[in-house]
Parts: C-alpha cells; structure tokens; sequence
C-alpha cells in the first residue's frame, strides 16, 4: 500500500497547524516543546497554547523553571488543567533537565522516557516534534484513525505505535501525528466522522470495530 497517499491526500486538505507542529516551526526550541507536551496531557491544543505562552513569559530556562515556586507555576499552567500535578511534574522535569543533562533535552528515547511523568507518547513528540527523528507518537487521534482505517486493530497505544512502525515506510513516521491529530480534529472526529465529505472516503474501509468494541465494554460494566 502507498501510505505516502494518504498523508499527501491529507496534506492538502487540512488547514492550520496543530499546537506542537506550530510550536516547533515558530519555536525549535526541545525545553519548550517537553514541557508543551506535559502540559498537553488531557486537554485541548488552546489551552495548551495559553499555558505555555503564560508560562515562558515568565520563565524561559530549566533552572529558572527549577527554582521556582511551585504555587506560582500552577496559576502560570492553570488552564492546561490538572494545574497542581502538572506545575510540580514540570518543575521536576525542569529540575532533572537542568542537573543531570546540563541544560539540554536528551534526544533519545530511554533518556526522555526516564523522565518523571513522560511515557511513549511524550518522548515520541519530543523526537519528532523538537529533533526531527523518525518517531511515531500515539496520542487519541492516531490510535483512532488508525483503527477507523485498518492500519491498526488495536485499543493500546503502545501497540498502535508498534502496529504502525511494522507497516509504514520509516521516511513517513514523522508524518504521522502532526497529519492525524489536525485531521481528527477537523475530519475523522471521534463522535461523528465526516465520512461524506472526506478525502479518504473511498480508500478508507470506516472499520469502526475496536470503537464498538469499546462501548459494549463500557455499556457492561455500568
Ligand atoms: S472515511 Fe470516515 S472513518 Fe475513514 S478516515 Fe474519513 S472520516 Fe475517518
């Protein structure tokens, strides 16, 4: 299968860039992209614009961020929401960043993913986002559109990513999350595709399965 189709169909649909894929092109700097993607866990790409904005106004290195005050973080991040684990999760990071690596974000995965707090997908978003390397982060949108378009059968990440990595050309991995998380958000939507208006339509087998699945599961246990 051509799977530099797809993301060039997808390329040209979409419009605007995701927060991390905006962050990187106006900003390389792999500190503020770490702790962008900590921040990012759980909420919406505005609210993690506004946290980050907020936060390096007023902080920009990793001791700065490591020196200070935990109460004064959290009002900095508060829209990110879960303020209170966040703001210390990033003064940790912030802290390890400084003592152990010197200043510098490590650019490989077993550093990034040692990092307190940082799991697959973070330290994926990092290599990819910050550094360039072939990477496939797994967040909601990748693992769903994915399995809507049977490059996947899987409900865990970590298997996604692994699924993924087997089948695509690594020269396209780096592609991956910043063309799906845009595409989830404007097209392939978790609740209501807009499957007759998108440009995958006829290539796309709409293999909902691992999505019902889910929900039969979900519907026992209430
Ligand atoms: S056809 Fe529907 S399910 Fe398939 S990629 Fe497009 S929006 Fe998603």
């Amino acid at each position: 299968m051509d799977y530099s189709k797809f993301f060039d169909i997808i390329e040209e649909t979409i419009e605007g860039d995701a927060h991390l894929d905006e962050l990187a092109q106006e900003d390389q700097d792999p500190f503020k992209i770490l702790i962008s993607t900590i921040l990012s866990a759980r909420t919406k790409d505005n609210n993690t614009r506004e946290a980050t904005i907020k936060l390096f106004s007023n902080y920009h290195t990793p001791k700065e961020i490591a020196n200070a005050k935990v109460e004064d973080l959290e009002k900095l991040v508060y829209k990110a929401g879960f303020y209170k684990v966040k703001a210390s999760r990033i003064k940790e990071v912030s802290k390890i960043i400084d003592q152990k690596y010197k200043g510098k974000v490590p650019d490989d995965f077993k550093s990034l993913e040692s990092l307190p707090g940082v799991g697959a997908k973070t330290a994926n978003c990092v290599l990819v986002y910050a550094f360039k390397k072939p990477a496939i982060p797994v967040d909601v949108h990748v693992n769903r559109i994915s399995n809507r378009l049977g490059w996947a059968k899987t409900t865990k990440p970590e298997e996604t990513e692994e699924e993924l990595k087997k089948k695509l050309p690594q020269n396209q991995w780096i592609r991956v999350n910043r063309l799906f998380v845009r595409f989830g958000q404007e097209i392939c939507l978790p609740i209501n595709p807009k499957c007759e208006i998108c440009p995958l339509g006829n290539l796309c087998p709409k293999d909902f399965s691992i999505e019902e699945m889910i929900k039969i599961k979900r519907s026992k246990k209430t």
